[in-house]
């Protein structure tokens, strides 16, 4: 590890400690250590904190990471809305914005919907232009990660191979990421859980739609021709419910967060949730027969790729407790647990639920946009 990124490490690990202290306790040279926090502070990516308490002579100044580094748009683009929210360097959330998708809408629209989604947000942020560093797409459909352009989905047919990595570049002269919305989702939460990117590791997303992504053997696997990971679009049942990709029985149609509300005919997730819990039996229905066959997937997928450990995230993360307990009541060996204890004594998957709120599929893209800003300026951050 090069000293600049070792130094900043320190600044993390201790939220602020003088140039003095840090020479001292890891026996660097002062006058390197002034030197690359000076280069840092230039950079922006730390600042000059309170005067620290002194023995005696000059007082010594407290380096701290500087919260507000750089700001990141991140945007997602799921089924029916296009969500645009800014962050700090830190991830931490400014503002955000949203506009309805209109399902007729053609390559042209779609994208001067997104550029002036992108410009709201960053105006209402109060943030200034020149402070914005990157911005971050998730997509749900096809995304190609080697050319930047977004081949499409399947419920927005008129939308299909625009060169949009290029055209935000051009637009808004920032770095921009492109990525499958579900893969960046997975990138975040193996960095954000400190998972090493070795581990076998799995993201089920269960929203307004479902999808999935799968780390396998240190790279995300992207399948021959982008399109791994539709794990909504897995068929239970070939002569099921109409499905907008053209197939029938999709999973999606059954259990997504939007599906299951229409079943029940209530107005949001959190109301499935309230109303499973005070006992309405036809919600309980509802839930119980997706869970059933959400749990068999899992389940197959788990001994077919040998995960260490499969994250489910998305709205559907609200239902972890009433999930949990379902599984539980099941007369079933899985080859999961959601015990990590037991995972390591068995060799099996591990199933984490990851219901903090702002875990969405928005979050995902400004990891991603944030830790290639860091990586920009000689940091790793994120990974
Ligand atoms: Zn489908």
């Amino acid at each position: 590890m090069d000293l600049r990124q070792f130094i900043y490490n320190k600044i993390r690990e201790y939220n602020r400690i003088s140039r003095s202290e840090l020479a001292k306790k890891y026996k660097l040279r002062q006058a390197s250590v002034t030197e690359v926090s000076r280069e840092m502070i230039r950079d922006g990516i730390i600042v000059e904190g309170d005067v620290a308490a002194s023995t005696g002579g000059r007082k010594p100044v407290f380096l701290e990471v500087n919260g507000e580094a750089f700001f990141v748009v991140a945007v997602e683009v799921s089924k029916s809305f296009m969500t645009a929210k800014v962050y700090t360097s830190e991830m931490k959330s400014v503002y955000s914005c949203q506009c309805e998708i209109d399902a007729a809408i053609d390559n042209d629209s779609f994208s001067r919907q997104l550029i002036s989604l992108i410009n709201d947000v960053m105006y209402d942020s109060d943030v200034p232009r020149q402070n914005f560093a990157a911005i971050g797409v998730g997509m749900s459909g096809t995304v190609d990660n080697d050319t930047g352009i977004f081949k499409g989905v399947p419920n927005l047919q008129n939308v299909y191979n625009i060169d949009l990595k290029r055209e935000l570049e051009k637009n808004f002269g920032l770095l921009v990421v492109l990525e499958h919305d579900v893969a960046a989702i997975l990138t975040a939460e193996c960095a954000f859980r400190g998972i090493p990117s070795n581990d076998n590791t799995g993201v089920i997303f269960i929203d307004e739609g479902i999808g999935s992504a799968f780390n396998l053997n240190g790279a995300i696997y992207r399948g021959s021709y982008n399109g791994a990971g539709e794990f909504g679009h897995v068929s239970i049942d070939h002569d099921g419910r109409e499905c907008y990709c053209g197939r029938k029985g999709c999973l999606e149609q059954y259990a997504s967060t939007a599906n299951l509300c229409k079943d029940a005919k209530v107005k949001s997730f959190d109301e499935f949730v309230n109303e499973y819990s005070s006992g309405n039996k036809q919600v309980i229905e509802i839930f119980d027969n997706s869970a059933k066959v959400i749990l068999s997937i899992i389940d197959n997928v788990c001994s077919l790729l040998d995960l260490k450990k499969l994250i489910i995230c998305g709205e559907f993360a609200k239902a972890d407790d009433i999930f949990r307990e379902f599984a539980g009541k099941q007369d079933f060996k899985y080859r999961f647990s959601f015990n990590s204890a037991e995972c390591e004594a068995k060799n099996s998957t591990e199933i984490i639920f990851s219901n903090d709120a702002e875990r969405s599929g928005i979050y995902g893209p400004g990891v991603l946009a944030a830790r290639e800003t860091f990586t920009q300026l000689g940091i790793e951050r994120y990974v």
